[in-house]
């Protein structure tokens, strides 16, 4: 599977989230641009915003990384 995950315009590897947001950020500003997007907060104190799509996608990559890390692990214990 890829390591990247495309948030915004950009392909970012998923070793670089450090977190995501859970809800959409809401600061009440009307002339706010980032009104329903999530923060996705990486490396060395950038961010990125992701709409919905994307922060489920993102997570979702996240998880399945993990996890073939995880089978890894437990073949090599055989
Ligand atoms: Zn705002």
């Amino acid at each position: 599977m890829s390591v990247f995950c495309q948030i915004d315009d950009k392909h970012v590897p998923l070793y670089r989230v450090v977190w995501i947001s859970v809800v959409p950020h809401f600061c009440g500003s009307e002339e706010c641009q980032r009104e329903g997007l999530y923060e996705v907060q990486l490396e060395q104190g950038e961010t990125l915003w992701a709409t919905a799509d994307e922060q489920a996608r993102t997570l979702h990559a996240i998880e399945a990384w993990h996890g073939e890390e995880e089978d890894d692990l437990l073949e090599e214990g055989d």
